[in-house]
């Protein structure tokens, strides 16, 4: 009796909270050498700006009852259509001068997941990977072929320059230049990515990115990397990464993080400091944004800023940039 009065207590514990808890939406903007008074007149605004309207398309869904994956689908389709961020419209560009664009999304209820990497035409990756994430077989498509399976299913197509911006073609050539700035400009990050949990207590994260500034055609960083940029486990974790691509992938970030609370029983804010950490002492920069199974939001960063937002039921959205906001 009295064990089956634990059991129940037990399951009551695990259960309830997870039931009780409501949707949850956090994104990031990229992370990298954001300092305050480093922003042209009306900048810091108009980031601010594009990252609440953002978190509110997926605020929306999540609060009509809609899915965790539909939400982190359209807060980074609405990143990727801003300039200001490092995706679709204002990706970062490859030391050839063109836009190879990233994406991936992971489903954590079913661990479903699709990846595309080197997409040059199709004008949202996220929901090029969303569509390859419902129609399979593949998980990860390159190049080419993952334009190709876009146009096959209708998915919008647009000339290469339609993603690049003056801004980021200053950069690449002062990149080239090899100034004083080149190091800072590389740091510059933007990616865009959301995690979510929904009513359903289900998880979702999406990421997508032009990558680094300067990196050789063909290049490809953390973002599509399942378990490194992007993954979602019901029970563990939804999170999205970014920074140095190379070194996140080295760190098995994304995975780590759910593996610690998984496995390790940490708290996701503890799990996401010691994977920074980590990052940290392998000489990479950047940052996470995590869900876990309660709808708990946590952020860590090692860089002087992250863009980042996020919304509760029951909270009100807030809006980041600098690390000690
Ligand atoms: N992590 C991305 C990459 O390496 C860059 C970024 O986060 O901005 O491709």
């Amino acid at each position: 009796m009295g064990r089956l009065l634990g059991a129940l207590l037990a399951a009551w514990l695990m259960v309830t909270p997870a039931a009780a808890a409501g949707w949850a939406l956090a994104l990031h903007g990229g992370a990298g050498t954001l300092e305050r008074g480093g922003y042209a007149p009306g900048e810091e605004a108009a980031i601010r700006e594009a990252l609440a309207d953002a978190l509110e398309k997926g605020r929306a869904i999540l609060a009509s009852g809609g899915t965790a994956v539909d939400a982190v689908e359209a807060v980074v389709v609405a990143l990727e259509a801003s300039p200001h961020f490092n995706a679709g419209v204002g990706a970062a560009l490859t030391s050839a001068g063109t836009a190879e664009l990233d994406a991936a999304i992971m489903d954590g209820a079913t661990r479903r997941a699709a990846a595309v990497t080197g997409v040059m035409t199709t004008e949202s990756p996220i929901r090029l990977a969303r569509r390859l994430m419902e129609t399979g077989p593949h998980v990860f498509l390159a190049g080419p072929a993952a334009d190709g399976f876009a146009r096959a299913h209708g998915l919008a197509q647009v000339p290469n320059s339609h993603f690049i911006t003056p801004a980021r073609r200053r950069m690449l050539e002062e990149l080239q230049k090899g100034g004083a700035a080149a190091f800072d400009i590389r740091l510059r990050f933007g990616t865009v990515g959301a995690v979510a949990r929904d009513r359903a207590g289900n998880l979702a994260a999406a990421t997508s990115t032009g990558g680094l500034t300067g990196k050789a055609p063909g290049r490809i960083g953390d973002t599509p990397v399942i378990g490194a940029g992007t993954v979602a486990e019901n029970g563990a974790c939804a999170v999205s990464a970014t920074g140095s691509g190379e070194i996140f992938i080295r760190a098995r970030a994304a995975g780590q993080i759910c593996d610690r609370i998984r496995f390790g029983g940490q708290t996701a804010q503890a799990a996401a400091d010691a994977v920074i950490a980590d990052i940290g002492a392998l000489g990479g920069d950047g940052g996470v944004i995590v869900v876990d199974a309660l709808g708990q939001v946590s952020f860590a960063l090692n860089a002087p800023g992250m863009y980042r937002a996020a919304v509760t039921e029951g909270t009100a959205p807030v809006v980041k940039i600098f690390a000690d906001e």
